[in-house]
């Protein structure tokens, strides 16, 4: 499985990855979270990261693209991936059809998380991350559970709920301007190519999560760009009866002229094949002779 989660911030891509991975067993790449890793690591990429992330515009592409090129390399993605947050505009989708080519290992499906920005922004000022495991969980739709489930894989212990540095008001609406510009042409360019499916992503998690299931199984949406109806392919049979119809459909007149102009190029075959020569009798008229005899 090689897809790519496609939706504007908030739209509960993370959410449904780490759900797809945990079921299909290959992992979640987010090139938010891959980010995120390295602003706390303090790396160098992190440094150069870390503002332009608090101000919801895109990291620079060169160093998204280094950074998705190492993590497909590593063993665990040979398997399958699924891509969330990745690509966010055209050169970053470009950049991915040439590597996953080089691979040898084109995407399977990109599905499109459609969501209303009221609801978005609702979203992500509920929105929390298990400062230790990395799950997602909202406090206002989908808290994290409560009894046994309810302690971080990581630390044994209560998850550990923290905000984004990101996700408050004045990035968020930044982030939804930078989707509409950057990532929203994705759809279009996915679409070409026969890869995308579009899902409703409201309402329940497991809802959405079902919506996903059923998408992956279906057959991609149409492209909505449509040859012209005369250059579109037509099967032979149908080409052929199609040209029945059109004969038939033909004024006698324009019949009777095109039938004039076909003649003369018939019959000049005919004189070269048999040569100068008498007029030789049609075969009703030797029959007749015959039959007085
Ligand atoms: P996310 O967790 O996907 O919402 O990403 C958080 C922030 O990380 C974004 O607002 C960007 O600043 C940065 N980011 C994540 N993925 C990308 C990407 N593919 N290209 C550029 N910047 C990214």
């Amino acid at each position: 499985m090689r897809i790519v989660l496609l939706g504007a911030p908030g739209s509960g891509k993370g959410t449904q990855a780490q759900r797809l991975a945990e079921r299909s067993g290959v992992p979640q790449i987010s090139t938010g979270d891959l980010l995120r890793a390295a602003v706390a690591r303090g790396t160098p990429l992190g440094l150069e990261a870390k503002a332009v992330m608090e101000s919801g515009r895109l990291v620079d592409d060169a160093l998204v693209l280094g950074m998705i090129r190492e993590r497909l390399a590593e063993p665990d993605a040979r398997a399958g991936f699924i891509l969330d947050g990745f690509p966010r505009n055209l050169v970053q989708a470009a950049a991915l059809d040439g590597l996953l080519a080089e691979l040898g290992q084109p995407l399977d499906a990109v599905v499109q998380f459609e969501v209303a920005d009221a609801e978005l922004v609702r979203r992500i000022s509920g929105r929390r991350t298990c400062a230790d495991c990395g799950r997602v969980f909202n406090v206002l739709t989908s808290p994290p559970p409560s009894g046994t489930d309810a302690d971080c894989p990581r630390t044994g212990a209560p998850h550990r709920l923290m905000q984004r540095a990101d996700d408050n008001e004045a990035t968020v609406a930044e982030r939804l301007r930078v989707y509409a510009e950057k990532t929203r042409p994705l759809t279009e360019f996915y679409r070409k190519r026969g890869i995308l499916r579009v899902i409703d992503a409201t309402g329940e998690v497991d809802a959405v999560t079902q919506r996903l299931a059923a998408s992956l199984a279906a057959r991609p949406t149409a492209a909505r760009v449509r040859k012209p109806a005369a250059k579109r392919a037509r099967p032979r049979k149908a080409q052929r009866a199609a040209g029945r119809r059109g004969r038939a459909a033909e004024p006698s007149a324009r019949r009777a002229k095109s039938a004039r102009r076909k003649a003369p190029a018939r019959v000049a075959r005919k004189k070269s094949r048999s040569g100068p020569g008498p007029k030789r009798p049609g075969r009703r008229r030797t029959a007749r002779r015959r039959a007085r005899r």
